[in-house]
Formats: structure tokens, sequence, C-alpha cells
């Protein structure tokens, strides 16, 4: 059940009618939109009782959702989500694309602030690496644990990235919650629903990547379980999915963008890395998914791939970031998005501080 408010509704009618949902047992989830204010009703075991809500003031109309997925659906909320970050002008869903790169891990000290000099000079605003690693064996390199962490602080302090990093348990999820901006929820996670709860609890915006085999519904259904936990700064991320197709790692299923978007309100980017496992398919994948319409692109760069304790192989170098860079703009300006981080550290961000040339775009 959705309760859509009168587009001149006050916040104290709004104030009442959650709590008047809450005295009937139920949890209340208002998301304001550019137009009007919708409550969604979460919490029922069966069919919600509206009782006297539609004569509440303030109150337009109730609405039956019949979507299993409530509060990521276009019917609680027409306009898309756009997640800010304070102290910055960068966003996730607006019209600036959200551009993430780092490395697949976080190795050393050395290594990340080699990668974040890089790809903060060429325009991304935010740096991914894992300081928690799901392996596909057990003897893989495992992620650095709180030193990695910490190390994310320090690149947030020096080149002003925010920072975008993997929680795998509830554990690390405290750590990922203390130290960084963004929490990932990994594919292999997705439908970890404890997790899923534990991260619509956090303070902070998360990303669900989809699983490897799951469909679209089962999708939107993770972000569901964040977002019916309070936290409604949800982003979602196609990372490609298993087929019977070998040339790639994983089949980027890059029509998942377009169907999400028009479902759901919530961002979407792409990872062309998982998504092809090969370095030389991800700035055509990448190019692909800023022209279908992705709010954003999550990218591994490495400074030395062939050293990489993991995804060396789906890495690319620095170079070819920085050349990628400059066709997201183009592209990004045919489909009417601009990449808001290039030029930024032109006009005296801290990273004059580093000492080197930026890159021209
Ligand atoms: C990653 O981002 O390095 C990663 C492990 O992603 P995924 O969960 O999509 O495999
Ligand atoms: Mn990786």
């Amino acid at each position: 059940m959705l309760v859509v408010m009168k587009a001149h509704a006050t916040e104290e009618e709004v104030r009442a009618v959650c709590q008047k949902i809450e005295s009937m047992g139920y949890r209340a989830h208002a998301l304001p939109g550019a137009e009007r204010t919708a409550i969604g009703i979460t919490g029922n075991k069966g069919v919600v009782e509206p009782g006297s809500l539609d004569e509440m003031s303030g109150v337009q109309e109730l609405i039956r959702v019949s979507k299993p997925y409530k509060l990521v659906s276009r019917d609680i909320k027409p306009d898309n989500t756009v997640i800010r970050f304070k102290g910055t002008d960068a966003t996730i869903g607006g019209k600036g694309l959200a551009i993430m790169a780092g490395p697949c891990s976080i190795e050393s000290h050395e290594q990340a602030f080699a990668v974040a000099e890089r790809v903060s000079q060429a325009g991304a605003q935010f740096f991914r690496g894992g300081a928690y690693k799901p392996r596909t064996s057990p003897y893989s390199f495992q992620g650095l644990g709180e030193e990695g962490l910490r190390i994310m602080a320090d690149v947030r302090d020096r080149f002003g990235l925010r920072i975008i990093t993997e929680a795998i348990d509830n554990e690390s999820m405290d750590l990922v919650e203390k130290y960084a901006d963004i929490i990932q929820i990994g594919a292999r996670n997705m439908q970890n629903y404890s997790l899923l709860k534990r991260a619509g609890k956090a303070k902070i915006p998360v990303m669900v990547k989809r699983g490897m085999s799951a469909t679209l519904e089962e999708f939107l259904m993770a972000a569901e379980y964040v977002m019916s936990e309070g936290n409604y700064q949800v982003l979602l991320c196609e990372r490609g999915i298993r087929t019977f197709a070998d040339h790639t790692r994983n089949t980027l299923d890059l029509s998942v963008v377009p169907a999400v978007q028009r479902l759901s309100h919530l961002p979407i980017v792409v990872d062309p890395s998982q998504g092809t496992g090969k370095r030389n398919k991800v700035t055509p994948l990448s190019r692909a998914a800023i022209a279908v319409g992705a709010d954003g692109l999550i990218i591994e760069v490495h400074h030395q791939p062939d050293k990489a304790l993991s995804d060396g192989a789906q890495s690319i170098f620095p170079d070819q970031f920085d050349e990628l860079m400059t066709q997201v703009q183009q592209i990004g300006a045919v489909v009417g998005r601009t990449v808001s981080g290039i030029g930024a550290h032109v006009s005296g961000s801290n990273l004059a501080a580093v000492g080197s040339e930026a890159h021209p775009v």
C-alpha cells in the first residue's frame, strides 16, 4: 500500500500520516519526490487495512502496489533518486555520471596512492578497492582488512575521492561503515538477506551488485531488502551474469540498465571489469554502458596489473583510463550526461599538491 500525499502537503501532515501507519503496527517509509511525497507501508503480513488513512489531511490517494518490490519502484517515486555526498559535487543518479575507479584489491599504501593519483587526475570522483575480498579460492589473497580501509581513508584525505568498498559480513560491515562513503554488496552476497538487512541499517549509501544468476526481479528485491530497513540511499550495479558464452568471464547484460530504469527510481552503474574479465573489452563495454544510459561506471585500474594480487587481467592501465574518460565525456554528451570530475582538479582542489600534470581532456 502506498499513501500519495498532495503536492502541497506539509511536513506535519506527512509526519502525522507516518505516525498513524506506525500506530497500526506497520512501518512507514516517506519518500519525498520532485512533485509530491509518497509514503510506503511495509511490515504487513497480509493486505494492509487502510483504516481512516485516506481521510487524513494532506492525503491525495491510497494505491495498492501489486509488485513484490515496493520502495524501489517508480510507483512510489516517479523521479530518479539522486545520491549526494556532503562537501563534494559528486552525485550518483543525477546529470553527472558517477565514475568510480581503482584497483580490485587494496594491496599497499604505495599501490593505492599510485592508482588514486591517476584516476583522480583523469576525473574520477570515487575510488574503488577491496579490503575484504570474496575469492573463489580460500588460498587467494583475501584483502588487507582494516588496514586496507585505513589506506582508503588516507586516499580520501589526500585526493578528495569518495570511497567505495565491499563488506562481506556483519563484522566487516561495521568497519566499512566507519571508514567508507559507500558500502558495496558483492555479487556473491546479493541474496545474503541478513547482510542486506544490516546494510539497510547503515547510515551511508549502499551499492548492490547483481548476483551472477539473478533475474531482474531478484536484483530489485535485493535493493528492496536494504530499503525496507530504512536506508533509501541505494544504487544498483550490473556486473555480468553467468551464461554459456566463454569468450568473456561473464556476460555483461547491458539491457538490464533500461529495464531497471523503467521499473525503479534507483541509479544503476555498470562494472565492465568483472563484466568481461578482459582488459581489452573494458573500454568498448564502458562506452556501450554510457550509451545505454547507465548512471556511471565502476572500473578496475592498476598501475602494474601484471603484479596485481587480484584481477590483474581485467585491470586497465592508467593511460587507458585517461583515454576512456575522454570518450565517456564525449558519449555522455550525446545522451545528456556530464562528467563533473573532469576539470575539477585543475580548479584548485587539493590535487594541486600532488605536483603532477593533469591529463588533458
Ligand atoms: C569486485 O568488485 O572486485 C568484485 C569482487 O565484484 P563482484 O562482487 O561483482 O564479483
Ligand atoms: Mn575484482
